[in-house]
């Protein structure tokens, strides 16, 4: 549904992406993964129409992705940037409503998605009416993630969506995620540093280094047989996160 062919990217002196192919397939969790600063917010980025690529192309349904139908395609993807991006001046049922307004969805349809999905990622509707200075850390999460599915999306590219969460609150959410992906079957991109969360996440896991996929497998192939030594050294640095999806950080 999503696809990569050739695709490069460079900011300044930085090569963020280096001839990437990758395919993004629908129905599907894909997570994408890899040390910081390895080109896994730029492939985001470019999916979602926020840049364009240097070279290469990235195509949607066998579209490519272009100015003239980057709008368009952004009502079919639902996003959360990390750290959540949510504006901090409106409340956050003026942040989650901002998009359908803009498409003049009437007031009572905007009523029953804000319930439908307020109940979907278990939010008290009165949690709606605070701003997000006034909302945990983890009820901002679910926010944003009202926000990203407000227009039922058929892709959701999620970026370290639980990356500032205490582990706790992180656990908590990674389950009520997983359960969200299940029960909506939308083709999910979910970027993470966390091999633990890759693994409970991931029907794909994409490991990127350097702005070039390492290895694209089952996190069973990737631990039987790494492609490369790299593949190993990543995946032991975190072993102890393997079996506890919730598990702390380093
Ligand atoms: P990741 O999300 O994997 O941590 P990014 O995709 O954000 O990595 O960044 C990949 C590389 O590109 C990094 O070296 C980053 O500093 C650089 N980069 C990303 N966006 C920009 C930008 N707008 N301007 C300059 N450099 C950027
Ligand atoms: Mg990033």
């Amino acid at each position: 549904m999503i696809e990569f062919i050739d695709v490069s990217k460079t900011f300044d002196s930085v090569c963020a992406l280096r001839r990437m192919n990758l395919t993004i397939h629908r129905g599907m969790t894909t997570v994408l993964i890899g040390p910081s600063g390895c080109g896994k917010s730029t492939l985001l980025r470019l999916i979602i129409g926020l840049i364009r690529a240097d070279s290469g192309t990235v195509a949607f349904d066998g579209a490519r992705i272009a100015q003239e139908n980057t709008l368009s395609l952004r009502t079919k993807m639902g996003y959360v940037i990390q750290e959540g991006g949510l504006f901090p001046h409106l409340t956050a049922q003026d942040n989650v409503t901002l998009m359908a307004r803009y498409l003049k969805w009437d007031g009572g349809r905007i009523r029953q998605r804000i319930d439908e999905l307020a109940g979907i990622v278990r939010l008290p509707v009165e949690d709606l009416d605070r701003f997000p200075a006034q909302l945990s850390g983890g009820q901002r999460q679910r926010v944003s993630l009202i926000r990203a599915l407000m227009l039922d999306p058929e892709v959701l590219l999620l970026d370290e969506p639980l990356g500032s969460l205490d582990p706790m609150i992180r656990a908590e959410l990674q389950t009520d995620l997983k359960a969200i992906f299940a029960r909506l079957k939308r083709t999910v991109v979910l970027v993470t540093h966390d091999m633990g969360e890759a693994a409970f996440f991931g029907d794909a896991i994409v490991l990127i280094r350097e702005g070039r996929i390492v290895q694209a497998g089952t996190v069973e192939a990737l631990v039987r047989s790494p492609a490369d030594p790299f593949v190993t050294r990543f995946i032991n640095a975190q072993r102890n996160h393997l079996s506890e999806p919730g598990g702390e950080r380093a």
